[in-house]
């Protein structure tokens, strides 16, 4: 990746102009940059899907939001690593006063996905378990305080010190390292079978998955980086379900509407808190998609842009 200076686009009758002043790091981000990802950009390209900033211009036939808003992003046209992104009024979403635009930048992917899995792919009720699998990344720490505010009970799995008491202060129930020896065996001592996994490490966990879940249980699997064997006995046992989640493509223009009004009162209740873990002006892209693929999560990573 490198910094290079383009004309800031133009809005056409249905787009708008943001001007960014944090970008979203995710690992998505950096499958496309390494070309694993299934969808290829054309190159060259700028990379990023998600930030805040705030309104720039708008195209004609926009009438929902004006020059000068706060505004996170959900996707944008031209991409988020860039000091101004070309929108579709759909990828664009108000935020509250109280939400810092590095906070907004934690909301596109991170915050969607964690709502569409928990309350929609796995259908979590209030009263159930959720085990979040790898709770102090983007994904995961959203999703503890969306379950938080739902009325679940948390367990929570984070790999380093620090992030396991980065769970506790967000609201996880019950925290557990999952890289210890014997966490597994603890968990299902502990919750007695969990009603609901979300996994963001299937290739490693899917099979261990299955034998915690009690009867119903669902796991939405949010992460994977390569297959993993799995016996299917264990479904079959507990009438369970294994289900995928894809945020991007498939969740329908209803639902993302629904989703981002449920994430904005959320914010203004201050029952969502984005945490961001380390803040990098755009030059320094490269170490920030370093730092998304290392162990050790605590919060979101951010860009940027106007910093430079
Ligand atoms: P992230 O911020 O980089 O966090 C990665 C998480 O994985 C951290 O909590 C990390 O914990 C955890 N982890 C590491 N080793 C683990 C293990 N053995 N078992 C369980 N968890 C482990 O990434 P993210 O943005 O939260 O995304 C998480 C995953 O979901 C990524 O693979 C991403 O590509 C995927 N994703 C999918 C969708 C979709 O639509 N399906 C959307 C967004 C993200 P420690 O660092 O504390 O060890």
């Amino acid at each position: 990746m490198q910094l290079a200076e383009i004309p800031t686009p133009e809005p056409g009758p249905g787009q708008l102009v943001v001007q960014i002043h944090a970008a979203g790091v995710n690992p998505v981000d950096t499958y496309i940059r390494a070309g694993t990802y299934a969808k290829k950009p054309e190159l060259p390209y700028t990379p990023g899907m998600d930030g805040a900033g705030i309104v720039l211009d708008v195209g004609a036939a926009v009438k929902e939001f004006r020059p000068g808003q706060r505004v996170y992003l959900s996707g944008s046209i031209t991409g988020t690593y860039a000091a101004a992104a070309l929108c579709e009024a759909a990828h664009v979403h108000p935020m509250p006063e109280s939400v810092s635009f590095s906070q907004g930048a934690a909301l596109g992917i991170p915050y969607a996905t964690a709502h569409f899995a928990l309350l929609t792919r796995a259908a979590a009720q209030a009263g159930e378990t959720v085990l979040i699998h790898g709770a102090t990344g983007g994904v995961g720490l959203a999703a503890v305080q969306i379950a938080r505010a739902a009325g679940l009970k948390v367990f929570a799995t984070g790999g380093s010190e620090e992030g396991r008491r980065l769970l506790r202060e967000e609201g996880a129930h019950e925290v557990f390292d999952h890289g210890a020896a014997g966490y597994l065996k603890l968990i299902l001592e502990k919750s007695g079978g969990v009603d609901v996994v979300l996994e963001m490490l299937a290739n490693v966990n899917l099979a261990n998955d299955l034998t915690l879940l009690s009867r119903g249980g669902r796991v939405a699997v949010i992460g994977s980086r390569g297959p993993i064997e799995i016996n299917p006995r264990e479904l079959m046992a507990r009438n369970a379900d294994v289900r995928g989640v894809m945020l991007a493509g498939s969740a329908d223009p209803l639902e993302s509407i629904r989703i981002h009004a449920a994430l904005y009162a959320g914010l203004e209740n201050k029952t969502l808190r984005p945490v961001v873990a380390r803040e990098y002006p755009l030059g320094e892209a490269s170490q920030a998609h370093e730092a998304v693929m290392a162990s050790g999560a605590r919060g979101k990573i951010v860009l940027l842009p106007q910093s430079e």
